[in-house]
Protein backbone atom coordinates (compact mmCIF):
# COMPACT_ATOMS: atom_id res chain seq x y z
CA UNK A 1 0.00 0.00 0.00
CA UNK A 2 1.21 3.79 -1.23
CA UNK A 3 1.63 5.63 2.33
CA UNK A 4 -0.98 8.43 2.28
CA UNK A 5 0.23 11.76 2.66
CA UNK A 6 -2.36 14.37 4.01
CA UNK A 7 -3.19 18.08 4.21
CA UNK A 8 -5.31 19.29 7.22
CA UNK A 9 -7.26 22.26 6.73
CA UNK A 10 -7.18 24.77 9.71
CA UNK A 11 -10.56 25.06 11.19
CA UNK A 12 -13.22 26.97 8.91
CA UNK A 13 -10.64 27.13 5.95
CA UNK A 14 -12.93 24.24 4.45
CA UNK A 15 -15.24 26.72 3.45
CA UNK A 16 -13.78 27.58 -0.16
CA UNK A 17 -12.89 23.63 -0.73
CA UNK A 18 -16.89 23.03 -0.25
CA UNK A 19 -17.25 25.54 -2.53
CA UNK A 20 -15.01 23.52 -4.84
CA UNK A 21 -12.48 26.23 -4.60
CA UNK A 22 -9.10 24.38 -6.28
CA UNK A 23 -6.81 26.44 -4.43
CA UNK A 24 -5.24 26.32 -0.95
CA UNK A 25 -2.94 29.04 0.35
CA UNK A 26 -0.30 27.81 2.35
CA UNK A 27 -1.83 29.90 5.49
CA UNK A 28 -5.01 27.31 5.06
CA UNK A 29 -2.91 24.50 5.87
CA UNK A 30 -2.93 23.37 9.80
CA UNK A 31 -0.54 20.23 9.27
CA UNK A 32 0.75 17.87 6.94
CA UNK A 33 0.73 14.25 7.07
CA UNK A 34 3.33 11.60 5.88
CA UNK A 35 5.46 14.71 4.60
CA UNK A 36 5.01 15.13 0.93
CA UNK A 37 7.21 16.63 -1.67
CA UNK A 38 6.69 19.00 -4.32
CA UNK A 39 4.60 17.24 -6.94
CA UNK A 40 2.73 14.24 -4.49
CA UNK A 41 -1.02 13.98 -4.27
CA UNK A 42 -2.80 14.60 -1.19
CA UNK A 43 -5.61 13.89 0.39
CA UNK A 44 -7.18 17.36 1.91
CA UNK A 45 -9.09 17.16 4.65
CA UNK A 46 -10.96 19.78 6.96
CA UNK A 47 -9.66 20.03 10.66
CA UNK A 48 -12.11 17.27 11.87
CA UNK A 49 -10.89 14.53 9.39
CA UNK A 50 -13.84 14.92 6.77
CA UNK A 51 -12.88 14.63 3.31
CA UNK A 52 -12.60 17.38 1.10
CA UNK A 53 -10.22 16.18 -1.93
CA UNK A 54 -7.35 14.85 -3.76
CA UNK A 55 -4.98 17.60 -4.64
CA UNK A 56 -1.51 18.16 -5.45
CA UNK A 57 0.93 19.39 -3.15
CA UNK A 58 3.82 22.19 -3.59
CA UNK A 59 6.84 23.28 -1.52
CA UNK A 60 7.60 26.27 -3.48
CA UNK A 61 4.35 27.91 -4.15
CA UNK A 62 1.92 30.01 -2.31
CA UNK A 63 -0.64 27.83 -2.78
CA UNK A 64 0.64 24.92 -1.11
CA UNK A 65 -1.98 22.77 -2.99
CA UNK A 66 -4.12 22.93 -6.25
CA UNK A 67 -7.00 20.25 -5.86
CA UNK A 68 -7.57 17.82 -8.91
CA UNK A 69 -10.91 15.67 -7.22
CA UNK A 70 -13.36 16.50 -5.31
CA UNK A 71 -14.82 13.40 -5.01
CA UNK A 72 -13.25 10.37 -2.43
CA UNK A 73 -13.54 7.55 -5.01
CA UNK A 74 -11.44 9.25 -7.70
CA UNK A 75 -7.87 9.96 -6.52
CA UNK A 76 -5.31 11.61 -8.68
CA UNK A 77 -4.02 8.78 -11.34
CA UNK A 78 -3.77 7.88 -15.45
CA UNK A 79 -6.93 7.27 -15.09
CA UNK A 80 -8.48 10.35 -13.66
CA UNK A 81 -5.97 12.85 -15.63
CA UNK A 82 -6.89 10.98 -19.36
CA UNK A 83 -10.34 10.96 -18.31
CA UNK A 84 -10.21 14.82 -17.89
CA UNK A 85 -8.21 16.00 -20.61
CA UNK A 86 -10.79 13.45 -22.97
CA UNK A 87 -13.57 15.24 -21.72
CA UNK A 88 -11.81 19.19 -22.08
CA UNK A 89 -11.05 18.11 -25.92
CA UNK A 90 -15.02 16.50 -25.92
CA UNK A 91 -16.49 19.90 -24.54
CA UNK A 92 -15.32 21.97 -27.74
CA UNK A 93 -16.22 19.38 -30.49
CA UNK A 94 -18.77 22.00 -31.76
CA UNK A 95 -15.72 24.24 -31.96
CA UNK A 96 -13.14 21.67 -33.19
CA UNK A 97 -15.15 22.34 -36.21
CA UNK A 98 -14.45 25.54 -37.07
CA UNK A 99 -11.47 26.33 -35.97
CA UNK A 100 -7.87 25.41 -36.70
CA UNK A 101 -6.85 27.05 -33.98
CA UNK A 102 -8.10 26.98 -30.22
CA UNK A 103 -7.63 26.37 -26.88
CA UNK A 104 -8.26 22.51 -25.78
CA UNK A 105 -6.99 22.57 -22.38
CA UNK A 106 -8.03 25.74 -19.74
CA UNK A 107 -6.29 24.56 -16.77
CA UNK A 108 -8.60 25.09 -13.90
CA UNK A 109 -11.98 25.42 -15.64
CA UNK A 110 -11.21 22.29 -17.25
CA UNK A 111 -10.27 20.48 -13.92
CA UNK A 112 -6.43 20.15 -14.87
CA UNK A 113 -4.53 23.13 -12.56
CA UNK A 114 -1.89 24.35 -14.60
CA UNK A 115 -2.31 22.36 -17.65
CA UNK A 116 -2.61 24.50 -21.26
CA UNK A 117 -3.20 23.54 -24.40
CA UNK A 118 -3.45 25.25 -27.64
CA UNK A 119 -4.13 23.30 -31.05
CA UNK A 120 -2.17 25.56 -34.04
CA UNK A 121 -3.37 22.61 -37.02
CA UNK A 122 -1.20 19.69 -36.72
CA UNK A 123 0.72 21.47 -33.71
CA UNK A 124 -0.48 21.09 -29.94
CA UNK A 125 1.54 23.98 -27.75
CA UNK A 126 1.35 23.03 -24.13
CA UNK A 127 2.02 25.28 -20.85
CA UNK A 128 2.25 23.51 -17.75
CA UNK A 129 2.95 25.90 -14.77
CA UNK A 130 2.32 24.01 -11.37
CA UNK A 131 3.71 20.87 -9.50
CA UNK A 132 1.20 18.73 -10.95
CA UNK A 133 0.93 19.58 -14.42
CA UNK A 134 4.77 19.15 -14.42
CA UNK A 135 4.96 15.68 -12.21
CA UNK A 136 2.08 14.53 -14.53
CA UNK A 137 3.84 15.84 -18.02
CA UNK A 138 3.92 12.24 -19.44
CA UNK A 139 0.76 11.29 -19.13
CA UNK A 140 -1.07 14.61 -19.84
CA UNK A 141 1.07 14.60 -23.14
CA UNK A 142 -0.17 11.32 -24.08
CA UNK A 143 -3.24 11.99 -23.35
CA UNK A 144 -3.55 15.43 -25.32
CA UNK A 145 -1.88 13.33 -28.24
CA UNK A 146 -4.45 10.00 -27.92
CA UNK A 147 -7.71 12.51 -27.93
CA UNK A 148 -6.99 15.85 -30.20
CA UNK A 149 -5.33 13.53 -32.87
CA UNK A 150 -2.30 15.43 -33.01
CA UNK A 151 1.48 13.85 -32.86
CA UNK A 152 3.19 16.75 -32.67
CA UNK A 153 3.50 18.73 -28.76
CA UNK A 154 5.66 21.63 -28.57
CA UNK A 155 6.13 22.94 -24.73
CA UNK A 156 6.00 26.49 -23.74
CA UNK A 157 6.70 26.14 -20.08
CA UNK A 158 8.21 29.77 -20.10
CA UNK A 159 5.70 32.16 -18.08
CA UNK A 160 6.23 34.34 -15.60
CA UNK A 161 3.99 32.07 -13.14
CA UNK A 162 6.24 29.22 -13.20
CA UNK A 163 9.08 31.27 -11.44
CA UNK A 164 6.16 31.79 -8.45
CA UNK A 165 5.74 28.09 -8.65
CA UNK A 166 9.30 27.24 -7.88
CA UNK A 167 9.79 25.52 -11.69
CA UNK A 168 12.17 25.73 -14.01
CA UNK A 169 11.29 26.51 -17.12
CA UNK A 170 10.97 23.77 -20.00
CA UNK A 171 10.28 24.62 -23.80
CA UNK A 172 11.07 22.55 -26.71
CA UNK A 173 9.66 19.86 -28.94
CA UNK A 174 8.66 16.86 -26.66
CA UNK A 175 6.79 14.52 -29.40
CA UNK A 176 6.72 14.52 -33.30
CA UNK A 177 8.75 16.60 -35.52
CA UNK A 178 9.90 19.98 -34.41
CA UNK A 179 7.51 22.74 -35.64
CA UNK A 180 8.37 25.07 -39.04
CA UNK A 181 9.26 28.96 -37.50
CA UNK A 182 5.73 29.66 -38.30
CA UNK A 183 2.76 27.70 -38.15
CA UNK A 184 -0.33 28.55 -40.87
CA UNK A 185 -3.75 29.39 -39.04
CA UNK A 186 -6.92 30.53 -40.40
CA UNK A 187 -9.21 32.53 -38.50
CA UNK A 188 -12.61 33.74 -39.46
CA UNK A 189 -11.44 33.48 -42.95
CA UNK A 190 -7.92 35.49 -42.46
CA UNK A 191 -4.69 33.40 -42.33
CA UNK A 192 -1.97 33.84 -39.95
CA UNK A 193 1.27 32.91 -39.14
CA UNK A 194 2.09 31.34 -35.43
CA UNK A 195 5.53 31.92 -34.05
CA UNK A 196 5.29 29.04 -31.46
CA UNK A 197 8.90 28.83 -30.74
CA UNK A 198 9.22 32.71 -29.98
CA UNK A 199 5.78 33.81 -30.11
CA UNK A 200 4.06 35.60 -26.65
CA UNK A 201 2.24 33.13 -24.92
CA UNK A 202 2.12 29.76 -27.10
CA UNK A 203 1.97 31.86 -29.89
CA UNK A 204 -1.04 33.74 -30.66
CA UNK A 205 -3.60 35.70 -28.75
CA UNK A 206 -6.76 32.78 -29.25
CA UNK A 207 -8.36 34.60 -26.43
CA UNK A 208 -9.37 37.56 -28.70
CA UNK A 209 -10.98 35.39 -31.56
CA UNK A 210 -14.48 37.17 -30.99
CA UNK A 211 -13.46 40.60 -30.19
CA UNK A 212 -11.53 40.40 -32.96
CA UNK A 213 -14.44 39.53 -35.51
CA UNK A 214 -16.38 41.85 -33.15
CA UNK A 215 -14.11 45.14 -34.11
CA UNK A 216 -14.43 44.51 -37.96
CA UNK A 217 -18.41 45.02 -37.27
CA UNK A 218 -17.06 48.70 -35.72
CA UNK A 219 -14.41 49.22 -37.57
CA UNK A 220 -16.03 51.48 -41.12
CA UNK A 221 -14.41 54.16 -39.56
CA UNK A 222 -11.79 56.95 -40.73
CA UNK A 223 -9.26 56.75 -38.07
CA UNK A 224 -8.22 53.91 -36.01
CA UNK A 225 -5.86 53.49 -33.43
CA UNK A 226 -4.24 49.60 -32.75
CA UNK A 227 -2.38 49.77 -29.47
CA UNK A 228 -0.55 47.08 -28.29
CA UNK A 229 -0.90 45.46 -31.99
CA UNK A 230 1.43 41.85 -31.50
CA UNK A 231 0.94 40.08 -35.36
CA UNK A 232 -1.97 42.89 -36.36
CA UNK A 233 -5.35 40.23 -35.75
CA UNK A 234 -7.09 43.33 -34.48
CA UNK A 235 -5.94 45.87 -37.54
CA UNK A 236 -6.40 42.97 -40.20
CA UNK A 237 -10.06 42.95 -38.87
CA UNK A 238 -9.94 46.55 -38.78
CA UNK A 239 -8.99 46.27 -42.40
CA UNK A 240 -11.97 43.91 -43.41
CA UNK A 241 -14.47 46.00 -41.35
CA UNK A 242 -13.38 49.44 -43.97
CA UNK A 243 -11.20 51.30 -41.56
CA UNK A 244 -9.67 54.21 -43.86
CA UNK A 245 -6.55 54.82 -41.45
CA UNK A 246 -4.65 52.61 -38.85
CA UNK A 247 -1.95 53.87 -36.88
CA UNK A 248 -0.72 50.54 -34.92
CA UNK A 249 1.81 50.14 -32.32
CA UNK A 250 4.03 47.74 -30.74
CA UNK A 251 6.99 47.27 -29.13
CA UNK A 252 8.02 44.17 -30.56
CA UNK A 253 9.82 44.32 -34.05
CA UNK A 254 9.47 40.58 -34.78
CA UNK A 255 5.62 40.99 -34.00
CA UNK A 256 5.23 44.06 -36.20
CA UNK A 257 6.95 42.27 -38.82
CA UNK A 258 4.36 39.39 -39.27
CA UNK A 259 1.62 41.75 -38.94
CA UNK A 260 2.83 43.71 -41.89
CA UNK A 261 3.30 40.35 -43.33
CA UNK A 262 -0.19 39.57 -41.64
CA UNK A 263 -1.63 42.47 -43.91
CA UNK A 264 -0.41 41.42 -47.06
CA UNK A 265 -1.04 37.96 -47.24
CA UNK A 266 -4.88 38.24 -46.66
CA UNK A 267 -5.01 40.63 -49.37
CA UNK A 268 -4.99 44.24 -47.79
CA UNK A 269 -3.18 47.36 -49.64
CA UNK A 270 -1.15 47.67 -46.83
CA UNK A 271 -0.83 52.16 -47.87
CA UNK A 272 -3.48 52.76 -45.18
CA UNK A 273 -1.37 51.24 -42.47
CA UNK A 274 1.18 53.05 -40.07
CA UNK A 275 3.22 50.77 -38.20
CA UNK A 276 4.64 52.01 -35.41
CA UNK A 277 7.57 50.69 -33.09
CA UNK A 278 7.35 52.22 -29.53
CA UNK A 279 6.09 52.24 -26.57
CA UNK A 280 2.50 52.77 -25.61
CA UNK A 281 2.49 54.42 -22.70
CA UNK A 282 4.88 57.12 -24.63
CA UNK A 283 3.90 56.93 -28.03
CA UNK A 284 0.09 57.81 -26.19
CA UNK A 285 1.54 61.23 -24.92
CA UNK A 286 2.95 61.93 -28.35
CA UNK A 287 -0.28 61.70 -30.03
CA UNK A 288 -2.00 63.66 -27.72
CA UNK A 289 0.58 66.44 -27.94
CA UNK A 290 0.60 66.41 -31.68
CA UNK A 291 -3.53 66.98 -31.22
CA UNK A 292 -4.03 63.53 -32.92
CA UNK A 293 -7.88 61.77 -32.77
CA UNK A 294 -9.24 58.72 -33.35
CA UNK A 295 -12.76 57.47 -34.44
CA UNK A 296 -11.75 53.80 -32.74
CA UNK A 297 -8.77 52.97 -30.10
CA UNK A 298 -7.81 49.62 -29.41
CA UNK A 299 -5.83 48.89 -26.23
CA UNK A 300 -4.72 45.78 -25.50
CA UNK A 301 -1.84 45.69 -23.17
CA UNK A 302 0.20 42.83 -22.14
CA UNK A 303 -0.90 41.29 -18.37
CA UNK A 304 0.26 43.93 -15.78
CA UNK A 305 -0.59 41.71 -12.61
CA UNK A 306 -0.02 38.27 -12.64
CA UNK A 307 -1.38 38.20 -9.23
CA UNK A 308 -3.73 39.87 -6.88
CA UNK A 309 -0.24 41.39 -5.17
CA UNK A 310 0.86 43.28 -8.47
CA UNK A 311 -3.05 45.51 -8.54
CA UNK A 312 -2.20 48.90 -7.57
CA UNK A 313 0.56 49.16 -9.60
CA UNK A 314 -1.36 47.43 -12.90
CA UNK A 315 -4.30 49.45 -11.70
CA UNK A 316 -2.31 52.74 -12.25
CA UNK A 317 -0.65 51.25 -15.57
CA UNK A 318 -4.60 51.25 -16.95
CA UNK A 319 -5.67 54.30 -15.99
CA UNK A 320 -2.86 55.74 -17.54
CA UNK A 321 -3.24 54.49 -21.09
CA UNK A 322 -7.38 54.36 -21.09
CA UNK A 323 -7.11 58.16 -19.89
CA UNK A 324 -4.75 59.07 -22.50
CA UNK A 325 -7.03 56.90 -25.17
CA UNK A 326 -10.12 58.91 -23.99
CA UNK A 327 -8.38 62.21 -24.76
CA UNK A 328 -7.34 61.24 -28.50
CA UNK A 329 -10.78 60.06 -29.07
CA UNK A 330 -13.27 61.79 -31.90
CA UNK A 331 -17.04 63.11 -30.33
CA UNK A 332 -18.90 59.73 -30.51
CA UNK A 333 -15.46 57.58 -30.74
CA UNK A 334 -15.36 54.06 -29.21
CA UNK A 335 -12.34 52.55 -27.02
CA UNK A 336 -12.24 48.89 -26.75
CA UNK A 337 -10.22 48.15 -23.58
CA UNK A 338 -8.76 45.04 -22.45
CA UNK A 339 -6.88 43.44 -19.07
CA UNK A 340 -5.37 40.45 -19.19
CA UNK A 341 -4.42 40.47 -15.60
CA UNK A 342 -6.01 37.98 -13.66
CA UNK A 343 -4.74 39.94 -10.80
CA UNK A 344 -7.87 42.79 -11.59
CA UNK A 345 -11.33 41.93 -11.40
CA UNK A 346 -14.29 42.77 -13.61
CA UNK A 347 -15.85 45.47 -10.98
CA UNK A 348 -12.07 46.72 -10.52
CA UNK A 349 -11.27 47.07 -14.29
CA UNK A 350 -14.58 48.78 -14.88
CA UNK A 351 -13.89 51.55 -11.81
CA UNK A 352 -10.15 51.82 -13.29
CA UNK A 353 -12.00 52.68 -16.64
CA UNK A 354 -14.67 54.90 -14.86
CA UNK A 355 -12.24 56.79 -13.48
CA UNK A 356 -10.03 57.36 -16.02
CA UNK A 357 -13.00 58.56 -18.47
CA UNK A 358 -13.87 61.12 -15.58
CA UNK A 359 -10.33 62.38 -15.26
CA UNK A 360 -9.99 62.88 -19.04
CA UNK A 361 -12.84 65.20 -18.88
CA UNK A 362 -15.50 62.70 -21.14
CA UNK A 363 -18.82 61.95 -20.66
CA UNK A 364 -18.39 57.87 -21.60
CA UNK A 365 -20.93 55.41 -21.80
CA UNK A 366 -20.46 51.43 -21.46
CA UNK A 367 -21.68 49.39 -24.69
CA UNK A 368 -20.65 45.82 -24.05
CA UNK A 369 -19.06 43.26 -21.91
CA UNK A 370 -15.92 41.69 -23.81
CA UNK A 371 -15.09 38.27 -22.29
CA UNK A 372 -12.58 35.40 -24.21
CA UNK A 373 -14.03 33.13 -26.26
CA UNK A 374 -15.96 29.62 -25.88
CA UNK A 375 -12.91 27.68 -25.69
CA UNK A 376 -11.65 29.83 -22.87
CA UNK A 377 -14.35 28.79 -19.85
CA UNK A 378 -14.53 30.01 -17.20
CA UNK A 379 -15.35 27.54 -13.85
CA UNK A 380 -18.34 28.77 -11.57
CA UNK A 381 -16.46 28.04 -8.73
CA UNK A 382 -13.01 29.71 -10.06
CA UNK A 383 -13.62 32.70 -10.67
CA UNK A 384 -10.12 33.81 -10.33
CA UNK A 385 -9.61 32.42 -13.94
CA UNK A 386 -12.07 34.58 -15.89
CA UNK A 387 -8.65 36.54 -16.99
CA UNK A 388 -9.46 38.51 -20.08
CA UNK A 389 -12.01 41.29 -19.45
CA UNK A 390 -12.81 44.01 -22.11
CA UNK A 391 -15.10 46.79 -22.39
CA UNK A 392 -16.46 48.79 -25.48
CA UNK A 393 -17.14 52.59 -23.97
CA UNK A 394 -18.43 55.22 -26.28
CA UNK A 395 -17.60 59.02 -25.54
CA UNK A 396 -20.31 61.49 -26.28
N1 LIG B 1 -4.00 42.51 -29.66
C1 LIG B 1 -3.05 41.45 -29.90
C2 LIG B 1 -2.42 40.93 -28.62
C3 LIG B 1 -1.69 41.93 -27.77
S1 LIG B 1 -0.58 41.24 -26.67
C4 LIG B 1 -3.73 40.34 -30.71
O1 LIG B 1 -4.94 40.32 -30.82
O2 LIG B 1 -3.01 39.47 -31.20
C5 LIG B 1 0.32 42.55 -26.02
C6 LIG B 1 1.34 43.18 -26.94
O3 LIG B 1 1.87 44.31 -26.27
C7 LIG B 1 2.55 42.36 -27.33
O4 LIG B 1 2.64 42.31 -28.72
C8 LIG B 1 3.77 43.11 -26.76
O5 LIG B 1 4.88 43.11 -27.67
C9 LIG B 1 3.24 44.50 -26.63
N2 LIG B 1 3.83 45.35 -25.60
C10 LIG B 1 4.12 45.06 -24.33
N3 LIG B 1 4.47 46.16 -23.65
C11 LIG B 1 4.41 47.20 -24.53
C12 LIG B 1 4.63 48.60 -24.45
N4 LIG B 1 4.98 49.17 -23.29
N5 LIG B 1 4.45 49.34 -25.54
C13 LIG B 1 4.10 48.78 -26.71
N6 LIG B 1 3.83 47.47 -26.85
C14 LIG B 1 4.00 46.69 -25.78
Amino acid sequence: MPKITRAILKSGREKALLRRHPWIFSGAVLRLDGKPRTGDAVRVEAHDGRFLGWGIYSGSSQISVRVWSFIEDAPIDAELITRKIATAIQRRAPVLENFTALRLVNAEADGLPGVICDRYGNHLVVQLSSAGADSWREIIVDALIQHSGVENVYERSDSEVLELEGLTARVGAVRGSMPNVTLPIEEAGFRFEVNIVDGHKTGFYLDQRDNRALLRQLAAVDSLLDCFCYTGGFTVNALAGGAKHITAIDSSADALALAVKHVSDNGFDPGPVEWIEDDVFKRLRKLRDQARQFDLIVLDPPKFAPTAAYAERAARGYKDINLLAFKLLNPGGKLLTFSCSGGIDRALFQKIIAGAALDAGVDARLLRHLSAGIDHPVAMNFPEGDYLKGLICQVA
